[in-house]
């Protein structure tokens, strides 16, 4: 097969996905069972309970046999990442240490000021995620050098396994120990300055590096995508080192040189860092979100790593910010169930109640868990000695999440019991009440609670209505109300989980691989035209010498192309490509074919006719694909086609009877046959019209050859 792009050669392929494992990749967005040979999970595609996500290592294929969908390893990153193949190739070349090609310049645009531009940034970017997993990688290796600091982690349950998956560190208590690194080992010091590592210092040009470290003395959280890149940092103050003369003062504060030191600190804001959209742990939980359908928000980077610890995997943190729209997207596409876990003493009240409120604006109801009072869920989880297991804390965690009510209702519930105070607290608690309400995107959710906050309120209908109105989101909502669309499309009574699939198709079309001609060309374009059946007495290659038109086996003038994988094409299909026992019945089957039709034929549906004609056009290569090396599913191939194909190939058993395929290889005759016979007959009346008597003779003799097949292939069935 030729490559898609003049660029991304076979070759490249065939290494990263030497480089890159498959279940690997899958392995973190699914989590994935053996199973037989290959390896299920929930599909990451479409919603569904039971698993029907299938996993091949020895292959390197998926295929899900609820949603069809498919593919190999470059199609899984695309898909899942919604990137481009170009893009796709570049992070996973990155990934697996595969060298790009010297003239390599990524997507090439048009505009080659733009282009330049483009590649500038991307440049950049790439160059910032590699500084700071540089960075991380020398906060992580510190932590084994500082003692104390290991054992601050150790206490809070955090043993050798946790660390490496999290991959956390420690800053040192110097000021400058990460900006000597960075000077000695020719780190871009101005991108470590812009990505707020370190700073400029004054003080330290006369004898140090020049610049001091913003993370000082801290236990060190790197903070990843759910690429899987280090997007930034978030450091929590550690107690002052033993021996240090701050010790008994107030360390921190000192160190930092501030008056006061914030027990939390994140990167700043930067081009590859922003709170709203990053999520503490995401990366590494995602599939148990996906799993359990829930993601649990708690406060503190330590608290994810509890609750991991704990067996609670899908706990993630937000990072210093409050909680966002683009979270709660992020979130929505892996799970439906968002579970705060809060303070017990209910400090949080107003992060709370905004979150919650950001929840309604997109329709979704939040869930709220209360911890103890005035204990932290690693305080549950760990005993803050030993670092041990507590010895029940993995069931009173759990009852705690089980404990999970909507927020909506409780606050509701809340002011319901406070307006037993009197008319003015009856007042309030309407207005609150109506303001949630006023907000909340989802009609049917808003309209069951209207109904019951009247009973409870003992209020009428349009006195609800009008403290409603107030909030400007409801009258909006009533205006809009007559629209095509009753329900949000995010709401979660009409969509439970995942709307669309974990990420939305949004790849850059500019950055679509350069491929202007179809990856499997159909040779109709190099027929001879009808009007000249000459070249047919050459009899030279088939491909020419048949006297009509083909395009595609199905694709005739006269019948409608399929747009629908017959059974008995994806049976044909996959018994081709699997190969094996069905090898002999196929070469045949292809042996016996009339002089002028292609195995290619016997497909109704035109992709997979296609297919199949360029897969036998080199004799070798159908003997490849099937030995593994599948650079067909790289290009552009039919979603329909490329599922039949995968899950032949993945099937641990044969997936057909012999019996079923010899049926699908007789009836696609037949069809073709006849197809076939239609096609000599319009060129008979074209030879008549044309009065060529020698052209219209040959036809002739050809018809009834084909009808005479065609009744073998008839009578076979009558006797079958
Ligand atoms: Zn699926």
């Amino acid at each position: 097969m030729k490559p898609s792009s003049g660029r991304v050669t076979p070759e490249l392929i065939t290494k990263i996905k030497e480089a890159v494992n498959l279940v690997d990749v899958i392995g973190e967005h699914v989590v994935l069972r053996k199973a037989g040979a290959n390896f299920s999970g929930l599909c990451p595609f479409h919603a569904e309970r039971s698993p029907s996500f299938s996993v091949s290592e020895t292959k390197q294929l998926y295929h899900c046999y609820g949603c069809k969908k498919s593919g190999d390893l470059l199609t899984f990153f695309q898909e899942i990442h919604g990137l481009s193949f170009m893009d796709a190739i570049e992070e996973l070349a990155e990934r697996g240490r595969v060298a790009l090609p010297k003239d390599w310049s990524g997507n090439s645009s048009d505009d080659p000021e733009q282009k330049a531009r483009r590649d500038a940034a991307m440049e950049k970017q790439q160059l910032a995620y590699k500084l700071n997993r540089f960075v991380a990688a020398w906060m992580h290796t510190t932590l084994p050098k500082l003692p104390y600091a290991e054992q601050y982690f150790r206490k809070r349950g955090v043993d050798a396994d946790l660390a490496r998956a999290f991959y956390v560190g420690a800053a040192p208590a110097g000021w400058d120990a990460l900006a000597q690194h960075l000077v000695q080992t020719k780190a871009p010091i101005e991108l470590a300055v812009e990505l707020g590592l370190i700073r400029p210092s004054k003080k330290q040009q006369a004898q140090g590096p020049g610049y001091f470290d913003l993370f000082r003395n801290r236990a060190m959280f790197p903070i990843l995508d759910l690429r899987g890149r280090v997007a930034g940092f978030g450091g929590r103050m550690m107690p002052p080192p033993p021996g240090s003369p701050e010790r008994s003062q107030d360390s921190n504060a000192a160190a930092a040189g501030d008056k006061e030191a914030p027990k939390y600190i994140n990167s700043s804001d930067s081009f590859v860092f922003q709170k709203g959209k990053l999520a503490y742990g995401l990366y590494q939980a995602q599939k148990h979100v996906r799993l359990l359908d829930e993601v649990v928000l708690v406060e503190g980077y330590f608290d994810v790593l509890a609750l991991h610890a704990a067996g609670f995997q899908n706990a993630v943190a937000i990072c210093g910010t409050s909680l966002t729209y683009d979270h709660l997207n992020m979130f929505g596409k892996l799970g439906s169930k968002v579970t705060l876990l809060l303070d017990g003493d209910r400090a949080g009240i107003a992060a709370t109640e905004r979150a919650m409120e950001t929840g309604l604006e997109r329709g979704q109801v939040l869930y709220g868990a209360s911890m103890p009072v005035g204990l932290d869920p690693d305080e549950v989880l760990f005993d803050q000695e030993t670092g041990k297991a507590t010895s029940d804390g993995h069931e009173r965690m759990k009852a705690i999440l089980a404990g999970a009510r909507p927020l909506l209702d409780t606050r509701i519930d809340e002011c319901i019991l406070e307006a037993q105070q009197g008319p003015e607290a009856r007042t309030l608690a309407l207005k609150q009440i109506a303001g949630w309400l006023s907000i909340f995107k989802d009609p049917v959710g808003r309209e069951i609670r209207m109904e019951s906050v009247q009973k409870s309120l003992e209020v009428s209908r349009s006195l609800l209505e009008r403290a409603m109105g107030e909030g400007q989101g409801y009258q909006a909502q009533v205006q809009t109300k007559r629209g095509p669309e009753a329900i949000r499309p995010n709401s979660p009574i009409s969509s439970p989980k995942k709307s669309g699939g974990p990420v939305a198709p949004v790849a850059n079309p500019v950055a679509r691989p350069q491929n202007p001609k179809p990856a499997m060309p159909s040779d109709s374009q190099q027929e001879p035209p009808p009007g000249h059946p000459a070249s047919s007495s050459s009899g030279e290659n088939r491909a020419q010498a048949r006297p009509v038109p083909r395009s595609g086996g199905a694709a005739t003038r006269n019948s409608r192309p399929k747009t629908v994988l017959s059974n008995r094409d994806k049976v044909l299909l996959g018994a081709l490509v699997r190969g094996g026992q069905y090898a002999e019945l196929m070469s045949n089957a292809q042996r016996s074919l009339p002089p002028k039709l292609l195995f290619a034929d016997l497909f109704d549906y035109p992709p997979a006719s296609e297919f199949v004609a360029a897969l036998l056009e080199d004799p070798g290569f159908l003997e490849n694909f099937r030995a593994g090396s599948d650079q067909v599913l790289q290009e552009r191939i039919d979603p329909q086609v490329r599922s039949t194909i995968t899950e032949a190939l993945i099937a641990g058993e044969a997936p057909y009877q012999i019996s079923e395929v010899k049926l699908a290889l007789e009836r696609g005759l037949k069809r073709a046959l006849e197809r076939f016979s239609q096609q000599i007959m319009a060129a008979i009346a074209e030879a008549q019209a044309n009065k060529d008597a020698g052209l219209e003779a040959e036809l002739m003799k050809e018809y009834l050859d084909v009808k005479r097949k065609i009744k073998e292939f008839t009578s076979f069935y009558d006797e079958a």
